[in-house]
């Protein structure tokens, strides 16, 4: 199974990509939690990604497909994999197709959480109060202005791949059971 999972910020979709990575046995490839790694490790990538991913601004294209390119052909991802977080703009969704198609493989489904902003801003403040704080990025400033990042650059995602015909919308406002059972439902039809 080979997945895109999308939504804006708080959406849940790291929660439901690791459910599907348990159901299918597949990576989760998470292009946040990567950067955020190469911060803690502070290489290079980290150090030029830190203020960027503080501020919620994107990180730039070339570096976000170079990790992608490199995690793509990963023994893990032989089989399937989980995009969470990738692609954010229409140019890393163009970048991932060449990837796909260089390697003779295609999407099964581009799954989008919809969730209603008010809603994405309380789950925020809810998962800074149980992080303590340990994400720079998890506060209300910077989620208002990812929000505008993901509604100006990510959401015109969902309509090129309508095109593709792979989009399975999910009402991401369900419980994470709720969520997850849907999805399920989608893949399988
Ligand atoms: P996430 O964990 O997916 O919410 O990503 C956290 C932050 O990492 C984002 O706000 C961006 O600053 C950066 N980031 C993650 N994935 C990408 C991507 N595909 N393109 C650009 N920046 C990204």
């Amino acid at each position: 199974m080979r997945l895109i999972i999308m939504g804006p910020p708080g959406a849940g979709k790291g929660t439901q990509a690791k459910i599907l990575t348990e159901r299918y046995s597949i990576p989760q490839l998470s292009t946040g939690d990567i950067l955020r790694s190469a911060i803690m490790d502070k290489t290079p990538m980290g150090l030029q990604a830190k203020e960027i991913m503080a501020r919620g601004e994107l990180v730039p294209d070339e570096v976000v497909c170079g990790i992608v390119s490199e995690r793509l052909d990963g023994d893990d991802a032989r089989d399937g994999f989980i995009l969470d977080g990738f692609p954010r703009t229409i140019a890393q969704a163009q970048a991932l197709d060449e990837m796909l198609e260089e390697k003779g493989i295609s999407l099964d489904a581009v799954v989008v959480l919809q969730v209603d902003g008010e809603e994405l801003i309380e789950r925020i403040r809810t998962r800074a109060a149980e992080s303590g704080g340990a994400r720079a990025d998890d506060n209300e400033e910077v989620l208002r202005k990812r929000l505008q990042v993901y509604g100006e650059l990510t959401r015109p995602l969902i309509a090129y791949y309508e095109k593709q015909g792979n989009v399975k919308n999910v009402d991401g406002m369900a419980s994470i059971e709720e969520v997850s059972a849907q999805i399920a439902g989608l893949l399988e039809k």
